[in-house]
């Protein structure tokens, strides 16, 4: 899928309103549709990358933004102390339903003995 019409390209460009809790120049990050636990954040890069499959050397920084950003997130969401859980999808067995690369925070809740 091109950009243009990719679900998460269009958050990125404002296009489809979503609840937004950070954004800088690598990435915006906001709640999801559907949380799966009390506190459930994407961070999703601003570019287009349609999966971790696709991801190249080049990337290596932007995917370590995007886990610092979950850390802050988490911290300002008072998680830190009980903890959280930080998930990326890949692919359709890997549970992957929007093919924009994004990473799910997820946590207000004990998740121990879930993977799913
Ligand atoms: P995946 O299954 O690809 O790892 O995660 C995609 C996530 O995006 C799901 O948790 C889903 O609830 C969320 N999602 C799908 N459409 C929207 C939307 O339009 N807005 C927001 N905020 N989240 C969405
Ligand atoms: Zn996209």
């Amino acid at each position: 899928m091109v950009g243009s019409e990719c679900l998460f390209c269009k958050i990125v460009d404002g296009r489809i309103p979503a609840s937004i809790v950070h954004q800088d120049e690598q990435v915006v990050a906001f709640r999801d549709i559907a949380p799966q636990a009390p506190v459930h954040m994407l961070v999703v890069p601003k570019l287009h990358i349609p999966s971790l499959e696709a991801l190249e050397q080049e990337h290596q920084a932007l995917v370590g933004h995007m886990v610092l950003v979950a850390q802050k997130l988490a911290r300002e969401a008072g998680l830190a102390e009980n903890g959280y859980r930080l998930v990326l999808n890949c692919g359709r067995d890997g549970g992957q339903t929007v093919f924009h690369l994004h990473l799910h925070l997820l946590g207000g809740t004990s998740l121990a003995g879930r993977m799913a």
